[in-house]
């Protein structure tokens, strides 16, 4: 649901939070470790026109992408540590910023050059890992992009996180500089806010920039849809398809938006390959996200998060500048050389707390599972396009547990299907 994607910097992690909690999808996001497949066992009926021995191979692909993709993901997060620990301690950070100031002394400028010099720098080191991801999901038959088409979206990427990163790091290094003791606070109430004002924004200013979005025609799909809200008594949403088929052959849905942008987008590979009642069941599932306000319960959680992390920063910061000072030739937090300390700390904090976000995530999918199930009364199309979601997605069904718990924003697709299979309504 929440689209953590894997990030490397913090300021590629501030964006991709708040990507992350501007949309809730319907299975586990195609650049998040986790996904999910049913287990195709016999007493699973299933719409689909696959045969058992299909089903078995592919199943096993599956379990191979999931591995190739969990290794890759933890090995992205130690590269990570150990490019901001080498960029701090051998000095390069400072290196830089006095580079910069051979130009000019203006503390803004300065922080804006370092950290456009830094991004790119992020980008480029970053890139192999990057790389590695995309070959992957070509590798595995996921991906409908060739390498130009990826690489200009990732340089698109590039200009959507230094435009936030800019405004990010710029507001962090004022609020440290004017107020050594409080920056945290005011940078944690800023923080909502701007997350606030990003969701609200990101489905009509920022996805468009990669994707298509066509409200759903008229027709028997739209008539069922607005059938079911009146079913459920809420208000008629606004759905938007959205040509996933550009990027990849997944299928996913997902509610996005906040206020007057709320809406449940639609992949063209679901609408075109699901029947309408799986379609159905998977607008429940989003509906359920909207009423049960969990774009909202995700903000507040990921500042409650953030804030915690701002603290530590403040906490232990200066200490270790002190300590090491010789070898950072930092200053203090307030010189932006510190970047690379802040997103440290950042990532260990990250890295400390990686399960909390998920077991929360996962918590909130069960719920508009159970909605999905109370309002369409629909076990099989949930089953069936649990099924097709797992096939299509090459998702692992029963990850181990220790993946499950650190890294599935989804409960894995083996559990929802038994939980709607017990299902009482
Ligand atoms: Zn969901």
């Amino acid at each position: 649901m929440y689209k953590i994607l894997l990030s490397l910097w913090f300021l590629i992690l501030v964006v991709f939070i708040i990507f992350g909690i501007s949309s809730a999808q319907i299975n586990n996001t195609p650049n998040s470790p986790g996904s999910t497949i049913s287990d195709t066992s016999g007493q699973i009926s299933s719409s689909t026109v696959h045969t058992e021995i299909d089903k078995k191979e592919r199943l096993e692909k599956a379990i191979r992408y999931q591995k190739a993709k969990n290794t890759h993901y933890f090995l992205d997060q130690g590269y990570t540590l150990i490019l901001l620990v080498l960029f701090l301690f051998v000095g390069i950070s400072a290196y830089l910023r006095r580079q910069i100031e051979k130009f000019t002394r203006k503390r803004f400028w300065v922080v804006a050059f370092y950290t456009f010099l830094f991004l790119i720098l992020a980008f480029i080191f970053g890139f192999p890992s990057s790389y590695y991801g995309f070959s992957l999901e070509q590798k595995f038959g996921l991906s409908n992009q060739n390498f130009s088409q990826w690489f200009g979206e990732q340089l698109k990427g590039l200009l959507v996180v230094a435009i936030i990163g800019l405004l990010s790091v710029e507001g962090i290094y004022l609020a440290l500089k004017k107020s050594p003791r409080r920056w945290w606070i005011y940078v944690s109430v800023v923080f909502i806010i701007f997350t606030v004002v990003l969701v609200n924004l990101a489905p009509v200013l920022i996805m468009p920039l990669f994707n298509k979005f066509t409200p759903l025609p008229k027709g028997e799909l739209r008539d069922k849809l607005i059938a079911l809200s009146q079913k459920a008594n809420v208000p008629v949403e606004d759905i938007f398809t959205v040509d996933m088929s550009k990027q990849t052959k997944e299928a996913n849905a997902m509610f996005t938006g906040l206020g007057n942008t709320k809406r449940v987008v639609l992949g063209d590979n679901l609408v075109k390959e699901y029947t309408p009642d799986e379609i159905e069941v998977v607008i429940a599932h989003e509906m359920g996200h909207n009423l049960l306000h969990h774009i909202w319960k995700m903000i507040i959680f990921s500042a409650i998060m953030s804030a915690i992390g701002f603290l530590i920063i403040h906490l232990l910061g200066g200490g270790i500048i002190n300590k090491y000072r010789n070898k950072l030739k930092i200053e203090n937090m307030a010189d932006v050389a510190s970047l690379p300390l802040f997103l440290l700390i950042f990532s260990i904090y990250g890295i400390i707390t990686m399960p909390v976000m998920p077991t929360y995530s996962r918590h909130a999918e069960k719920q508009a599972d159970k909605f999905a199930l109370d309002i369409t009364h629909n076990k099989e199309a949930f089953i069936s396009a649990m099924n097709k979601l797992a096939y299509d997605n090459l998702s692992d069904p029963n990850p181990s547990p220790v993946i499950e718990f650190l890294l599935y924003d989804h409960p894995p697709i083996a559990k929802r299907i038994e939980f709607a299979e017990e299902y009482k309504f």
